[in-house]
């Protein structure tokens, strides 16, 4: 009946990790009516990151069905067609509310229960929420999040009805930055607000950080650091207006963006499934604590063996890459071999673009031109630990150069003198 389904793989979750899961299920010679995708968004699983770029600009818009998986990695695009041929049962709008790891049974919001003998959970990340820190106004209408492509609608509508207006952008982190890029594209005052002494301070040092703050005041979006929302007022149709800063300083707004993080979807399976480090802990195949179970993508808390170190990893190459191995995993076991994974995360906002790989610890120096006024701007960054060379950040980099960092930080080559490094910059990555 309709009110119970039953297959041998389920994947929870229609994202990123989702459709790359699905391709690897193709390639391995799944069978039809063997494979179901459980997604509570309403469309075809897509490359999530084209949501802060391209569906945002004004020109060269990028709109479904353009960005489907896995076309963000070169490959080929699976069309919502492609599930129906490929006897891949795509079960969209639909939002598990119940999941018992011990009857194998998972339960849809609107009470039909889905039987599975493999899972892979792939429900990756959900926003933190202003309202949840009790901050007052945070209700408002207009006070936007971006994690989903109904997000992403709210806020294409928004900037239109506000063109001309202002926002404020809460967070400097990497939604902050793509997003205050894509509203001043689209002649929208901007504001950023947040309250480290620098943007993506998890990743950028003061040097990398002080050339994107330059280039972003040079574009004439406004920064205000060591601060935060405090509260928000509105108007009379509940619209927001103002931002109250907790400085004391008050910001009109059209529209608010918040990017203040995002927490992993593991609450379905508390206490079912072992957790680390905020996620759900699988070996090196991205099986669970629980048989028959994997975790893939933003919920994986994994075994980085580069680090000799269990991380989580909240990047779309790891999304992919991840689900690839798990499925490789169900069909061939252990003999697939461990993952084996490079950390890559890179971001493009207005005509800059830049690549990281590696790990960002230890010591660092900066190379390269990173004056926001000047044109090359190219620069970048390298991190030394223990004599070698760990991690390499680079901004403007062509395809051969970047090609040129990642193998740098999977090489990791000795390094004495930080001096000559920074003088070499560059020639020293293209020479690995
Ligand atoms: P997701 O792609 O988030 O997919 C999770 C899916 O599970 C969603 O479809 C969700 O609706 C569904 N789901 C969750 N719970 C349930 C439930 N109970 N029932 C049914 N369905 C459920 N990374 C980069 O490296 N570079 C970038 O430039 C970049 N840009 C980004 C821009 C944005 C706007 C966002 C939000 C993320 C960006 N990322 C970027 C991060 C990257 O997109 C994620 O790491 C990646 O999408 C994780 O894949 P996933 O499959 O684990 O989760």
């Amino acid at each position: 009946s309709m009110a119970e389904q039953s297959y041998k793989y389920v994947i929870l979750g229609g994202g990123v990790s989702a459709g790359y899961a699905a391709r690897e299920f193709a390639k391995q010679g799944v069978k039809p009516g063997e494979l179901a995708i459980i997604s509570k968004e309403a469309v075809a699983p897509y490359e999530r990151p084209a949501l802060s770029k391209a569906y945002l600009f004004p020109e060269g818009t990028a709109r479904l069905p353009g960005f489907h998986v896995c076309v963000g990695s070169g490959g080929e695009r699976l069309l919502p067609e492609w599930y129906t041929e490929n006897g891949v049962s795509l079960i969209l709008s639909t939002e598990i509310v119940k999941a018992d790891l011990a009857s194998k049974t998972l339960t849809s919001a609107s009470g039909v229960t889905f039987k599975y003998q493999i899972l892979i959970i792939a429900t990756g990340s959900t926003v933190l929420n202003l309202k949840d820190f009790g901050v007052p106004g945070a209700d408002s209408k207009n006070i936007l999040y971006l994690r989903e492509i109904d997000d992403a609608d709210k806020l294409v509508e928004a900037i239109k009805a506000k063109t001309g207006g202002k926002a404020v952008v809460v967070g400097g982190g990497y939604i902050g930055l793509e997003l205050s890029a894509a509203l001043k594209i689209n002649n929208v005052d901007v504001t950023m607000v947040y309250p480290e002494p620098w943007c993506m301070p998890r990743l950028f040092t003061i040097g990398i950080a002080s050339f994107y703050e330059g280039y972003y005041a040079n574009k004439g979006i406004n920064i205000i650091k060591g601060t935060v929302a405090a509260g928000f007022e509105s108007n009379e149709k509940g619209e927001v207006k103002e931002v109250k800063l907790k400085d004391g300083r008050v910001l009109e707004a059209d529209i608010v963006i918040v990017g203040v993080g995002a927490r992993p979807l593991t609450a379905l399976f508390k206490g079912q499934v072992e957790e680390d480090k905020g996620g759900i802990k699988t070996d090196a195949f991205f099986k669970t604590s629980i048989p028959d179970v994997y975790a893939v993508g933003d919920v994986a808390t994994f075994p980085m063996k580069i680090y000799n170190d269990v991380r989580r990893v909240e990047h779309v190459d790891h999304a992919r890459k991840s689900a690839e191995q798990a499925v490789k995993a169900i069909f061939a076991g252990e003999s697939v071999g461990v993952y084996e994974y490079l950390p890559f995360f890179y971001s493009r906002a207005f005509d800059l673009s830049w690549q990281f790989y590696g790990d960002n610890v230890g010591d660092d120096v900066i190379f390269g031109d990173n004056n926001p006024t000047s044109a090359t701007h190219k620069f970048g960054s390298f991190w030394i630990k223990d004599g070698k060379v760990v991690g390499v950040f680079l901004e403007g980099g062509t395809p051969e150069e970047n090609k040129a960092i990642g193998k740098v930080a999977k090489v990791q080559p000795p390094v004495s003198n930080l001096e000559q490094l920074a003088k070499e910059g560059l020639d020293f990555a293209l020479k690995i």
